[in-house]
């Protein structure tokens, strides 16, 4: 418990003129979800946050209860409507904050990249201070112009930073910068530090920012938020303990071994009641008739089945022109359709439990490497399967993710690398442990990279 609330105001009522499409940006679907509902997953999730108050748009108010309703975002206290600017919706936000003391940070609802640390580093820095901003250096020469487009002035880049949010305040500094600038009509800020700035109502610090905390403006942000998502590669959920995964179903398929046999044998000890299969006993993640029935015994001796993973891969190499049509068929088919056939046939038993797909790639699917093209490409499918999966899956409620793991000290990798020095490879248990945090949490479309610890 933080000694101060932690109050959270996400700022969701622009009208998003700028990005010329007929849904306010915040509204915008990306990654399988709008951008509000990634920006309030940041918050939702944030072990330091202890409430959220959302300011909307009144036109949007019942699209954004409908999307309230859906996600679990049990922080969010309030759903206020919000005014004509942003910082009429500021004001309106922070007058709706009924604790007496705490912090608060105020967040642009198009920034739905903003990190686990940058939120951390400004509850730490109003420990100590009475307003935080966050920003990051200009890289750019920013110059003054005048109503005419004239240059009056360069300033020295070097004291130039460019502002993004949170921007964070003690309780009381907010409330006042608000109330004195309503009793002026003084209406004319793009942010909040401006007001403390104007009222110099505290030293305002500056905590780092991130080039990717953007703030979707333009059509073109669209397209980079997209990618982001793409490339971004989540961690490891922190937050959460395993002991969720008692009493559990889960299915694993790739079983026999590696990565899938530390799965199921992690799993049984935390007390899941976990079923593996493999290609060695009759089940071939490629034949459809082989997976349904296997998930057809499962689900008739369990009555349910909570989580579907599929670890089943193979990595042949060779030069593209050297290798059978055989072997390159086979690789595609097990580690591509193998994957989208685990996925098609296990949809129905994951809708009635709202369960969890977790499937494979490999650090290879970035980009495609020489004598293991079809395996980097096939790893790379699966990715994006993955990314297509939860947009189509989401309103059904099913999760689904990527374990990307660093190169991990498996028989596969053993068959095509020979001998390689233990303190370069990930354990396959490393690997379980991180997919089954994976399974616990709310994480979906994502690739969650898993790497070694390194030395500090
Ligand atoms: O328009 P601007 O880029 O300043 O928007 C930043 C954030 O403020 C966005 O998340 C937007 O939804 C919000 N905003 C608001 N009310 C307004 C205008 C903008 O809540 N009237």
């Amino acid at each position: 418990m933080n000694p101060q609330p932690v109050i959270a105001v996400i700022l969701a009522s622009g009208s998003g003129e700028r990005l010329d499409s007929a849904m306010p940006k915040q509204f915008l679907k990306v990654a399988g979800k709008t951008l509000v509902e990634h920006t309030l997953d940041r918050f939702e999730s944030h072990p330091q946050i202890d409430e959220i108050v959302l300011v909307v748009h009144p036109r949007y108010r019942s699209l954004m209860e409908e999307i309230l309703l859906r996600g679990k975002y049990g922080k969010v206290r309030k759903l206020i409507n919000g005014g004509a600017s942003r910082q009429e919706s500021s004001t309106l936000g922070v007058s709706a904050i009924e604790a007496t003391t705490g912090i608060v940070l105020i967040h642009d609802a198009v920034r739905p990249f903003v990190s686990e640390r940058i939120i951390a580093d400004c509850v730490a820095a109003l420990a100590e201070s009475g307003a935080v901003d966050t920003a990051i250096p200009a890289t750019d020469t920013i110059v003054q112009v005048d109503a005419e487009r004239v240059i009056r002035s360069v300033p020295k880049r070097k004291e130039l930073m460019r502002g993004q949010t949170p921007q964070g305040f003690r309780l009381d500094v907010i409330r006042n910068a608000h109330r004195r600038a309503a009793a002026e009509h003084f209406s004319d800020v793009t942010d909040d530090c401006s007001l403390v700035l104007k009222y110099g109502l505290a030293d305002i610090v500056v905590v780092a920012g991130e080039e990717t905390n953007i703030k979707v403006t333009y059509p073109e942000d669209i397209y980079l938020a997209d990618r982001l998502f793409q490339l971004k590669r989540a961690q490891v959920p922190e937050f959460a303990s395993l002991e969720g995964l008692s009493g559990r179903v889960i299915v694993v398929f790739g079983a026999s071994r590696g990565i899938g046999a530390a799965i199921c044998d992690r799993a049984r000890i935390l007390g899941a009641r976990v079923h593996g299969f493999s290609r060695q006993e009759g089940v071939d993640v490629a034949s459809t008739a082989q997976v349904a029935a296997a998930l057809a015994s499962v689900s008739a001796v369990e009555g349910r089945i909570d989580a579907i993973v599929n670890t089943a891969g193979i990595m042949k190499t060779g030069l593209i022109e050297t290798r059978t049509d055989q072997d390159i068929q086979q690789e595609i088919l097990t580690n591509y359709w193998g994957t989208v056939n685990v996925v098609r046939c296990g949809i129905p038993a994951l809708r009635k439990s709202g369960g969890h797909f977790l499937m494979f790639s490999s650090s290879a699917y970035t980009r495609g490497r020489s004598f293991y093209a079809t395996y980097s490409s096939s790893k790379a499918a699966v990715v994006n399967f993955v990314q297509a999966m939860a947009e189509e899956l989401a309103p059904q409620g099913i999760r689904i993710n990527v374990i990307n793991p660093e190169r991990t000290d498996t028989p596969m990798r053993r068959e095509n690398f020979g001998q390689e020095d233990p303190a370069t490879l990930l354990r396959p248990t490393q690997v379980a442990e991180a997919a089954l945090k994976t399974l616990l949490s709310d994480l979906t479309g994502q690739v969650i990279d898993v790497r070694r610890k390194r030395e500090p």
